[in-house]
């Protein structure tokens, strides 16, 4: 299972030792040492985890999380909280009502990669998944074919790799810029209105004789796979 993760601490040595380790589990590693510049990266990148220091420069771990909870965006961000021995008790239960885990340091590394792989799977059992299903829809990985009750549905490259990523995290909600970095990679510049335009041609070609649009487009925040979708009312 691939997965992004950012790294938010400040101590360098300890940034690096997450990093070689997390790299060679195969994760996608990105790593900020302060907290504003923490909350300015997750504006542009949605990573699937976030591992974040308590004492940070710039802005505190626990009120990026709480900014972070905030955002319709990162609402559902899986967050574990790294904090130093003596942080804990009071603060530490604040704490809970933000982060998903936290851990005490120092802590081994092979704790918080348990913890990590325990909270992705958590987060998004969608992600090891073969086979996505959610309401009608089906998306089979392996065999790069869609179908909706049951008949097949014709997309490009583009529109499948924007499902699956929708697929894969029902209920989310991405913006344009966060769509380009999880589909088309973060290397290549391209304008955020040619996210708009695979997100009306997925469109088209889901809903062709359907009724329901599995596709959301919230407001000023941009776009998800609505996870209530399929799902009898
Ligand atoms: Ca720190």
């Amino acid at each position: 299972m691939t997965a992004n993760i950012l790294i938010v601490e400040d101590e360098e040595p300890l940034t690096e030792l997450l990093r070689y380790n997390l790299e060679a589990e195969g994760y996608g590693v990105d790593a900020v040492a302060r907290g504003d510049d923490a909350e300015t990266r997750l504006r542009e990148t949605a990573p699937d985890l976030l591992v974040l220091d308590w004492m940070l420069p710039g802005l505190s771990g626990i009120e990026l999380c709480r900014r972070l909870r905030a955002r319709p965006q990162t609402q559902g961000l899986p967050i574990i909280m790294l904090t130093a021995r003596g942080e804990e008790s009071e603060r530490v239960r604040g704490l809970a009502t933000g982060a998903d885990d936290y851990i005490v340091k120092p802590f081994s590394v092979p704790e918080l990669l348990a913890r990590i792989r325990a909270l992705l799977r958590r987060a998004s059992p969608e992600r090891v998944a073969t086979l996505l299903m959610i309401g009608d829809l089906e998306l089979d990985r392996e065999k790069k074919r869609v179908s909706r009750t049951g008949r097949p549905v014709e997309l490009g490259p583009t529109e499948f790799r924007l499902l699956e990523f929708l697929m894969e995290r029902p209920g989310r909600v991405f913006s344009r810029e966060q769509l380009l970095d999880g589909v088309w990679g973060s290397d290549v510049y391209i304008d955020e209105r040619t996210v708009d335009v695979h997100v009306g041609r997925l469109r088209k070609a889901l809903n062709r004789g359907q009724g329901t649009d599995p596709i959301r487009t919230v407001r000023g925040a941009g776009y998800a796979l609505d996870d209530r979708f399929g799902k009898a009312s």
